[in-house]
C-alpha cells in the first residue's frame, strides 16, 4: 500500500479509515452490507471520515483505496 503520495498530512482518524477500509477488502471485496457493518464496528460513524477524505483528497485518491 502506498497512500503517502496521494494523501498527505491526514489526521489519525482518516488514516484509520483508509487503512481499515483497505484491510477489510482482504475479506470483503465490495462495499456491501457486510463491509459497511465491519467498518462501523471498527470506526463508528465512518461516513464522516469518508466525507472529509473526499473534501481533502478528492475523489481520485479515494478511488485508489477501492
Ligand atoms: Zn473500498
Amino acid at each position: 500500500m502506498n497512500f503517502s503520495d496521494e494523501l498527505p498530512a491526514l489526521k489519525f482518524e482518516l488514516w484509520d479509515y483508509v487503512i481499515i477500509h483497505e484491510l477489510l477488502h482482504f475479506s470483503v471485496p465490495n462495499h456491501g452490507k457486510l463491509w459497511k457493518s465491519l467498518m462501523r464496528s471498527h470506526l463508528g460513524e465512518y461516513e464522516a471520515h469518508e466525507g472529509e477524505l473526499k473534501r481533502i483528497a478528492g475523489n481520485k485518491a479515494l478511488q485508489r483505496t477501492r
